[in-house]
């Protein structure tokens, strides 16, 4: 005769032994993923650069080779601190690989009068990612003012991106997408930017634009636990970081000192976006339209 008591406990253990097991499977599954990620990156990726002549429909092709040294990246940012909150694993990855990352910054983040300062963290959050402050622009004008309700012009951005990606021979360009992963209006406005140079064809035959793609809000906060998802949805090049590059990537974010509120402290914690980045390709067109 089984007591009730008995059973209850018996019961409750069942529950908390298979929970158990479910969630150490689903620790292995995403020490797997990992490895596989980390061990075919770029080629996992799903691209970096495709060669002159290839397809640039928005679908490149992979890259075998372990070195990217060939590879002259910008990231093009709005407000000093997106950088490593929201770019950091592919920075470090790029960096680590050889390539060349440059930095150009539309403002000094000036929105709490911090600009001076906020420059000042923004190098040292940049020598910490891999990017020597030779390479670093910072844009200082009165029309591209941090700030969400600030409309910046395409008229304004898009030449300055433009000559950054000329004067240094630039074959991939990084930066937010449509959604601008937190929704500010002046990351919408250089995808905006980057876009138009696309679609009337002024970005050169060798170079690449690729967007960051803006996830969801609750997988946005789940840490590396979001990796399968990540792995599993198409993107045209991903960056997954161990726990070493990770804690470049905090240790970028805490230069940010003017910014580090108790939500950025959380952020650092909880965001995929310091784990994992994909990207999507913009479609590059052929045909030089005329610009303005
Ligand atoms: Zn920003």
């Amino acid at each position: 005769m089984i007591l009730p008591g008995l059973f209850c406990k018996t019961d409750a253990m069942c529950v908390l032994l298979s929970v158990s097991l479910c969630f150490l499977g689903y620790l292995v599954c995403l020490k797997l993923i990992y490895n596989t990620w980390t061990r075919r990156w770029p080629s996992s990726s799903g691209c970096v650069l495709h060669s002159p002549g290839q397809d640039r429909s928005g679908v490149p092709r992979a890259r075998t080779r372990d070195s990217l040294g060939e590879v002259r990246a910008l990231l093009v940012t709005a407000h000093p601190d997106d950088e490593c909150m929201f770019f950091a694993p592919a920075v470090l990855k790029l960096t680590a690989s050889k390539a060349t990352v440059r930095l150009l910054c539309l403002s000094s983040g000036n929105y709490y009068n911090q600009g001076a300062r906020r420059k000042q963290e923004l190098l040292g959050s940049c020598a910490v990612l891999g990017i020597p402050a030779h390479q670093v622009t910072i844009i200082e004008n009165k029309e591209l003012q941090d700030d969400p309700k600030a409309e910046w012009s395409i008229a304004l951005t898009a030449p300055l991106i433009l000559k950054h990606i000329t004067t240094y021979s630039i074959n991939l360009v990084l930066t937010f997408d449509e959604g601008g992963v937190s929704g500010h209006t002046n990351h919408i406005a250089i995808y905006k930017a980057l876009s138009h140079l696309a679609f009337v064809g002024r970005i050169p035959e060798d170079c690449q634009v690729l967007s960051l793609q803006t996830i969801s809000i609750l997988r946005k906060y789940l840490s590396f636990f979001e990796m399968p998802i990540s792995w599993l949805l198409p993107s045209s090049f991903s960056c997954i970081i161990g726990p070493n590059e990770y804690k470049k990537a905090k240790e970028a974010m805490l230069h940010h000192r003017s910014q580090l509120v108790w939500f950025r402290r959380l952020y650092i914690l909880f965001s995929r976006y310091m784990f994992i980045n994909t990207f999507r390709a913009i479609p590059v067109e052929k045909t030089d339209v005329k610009f303005y």
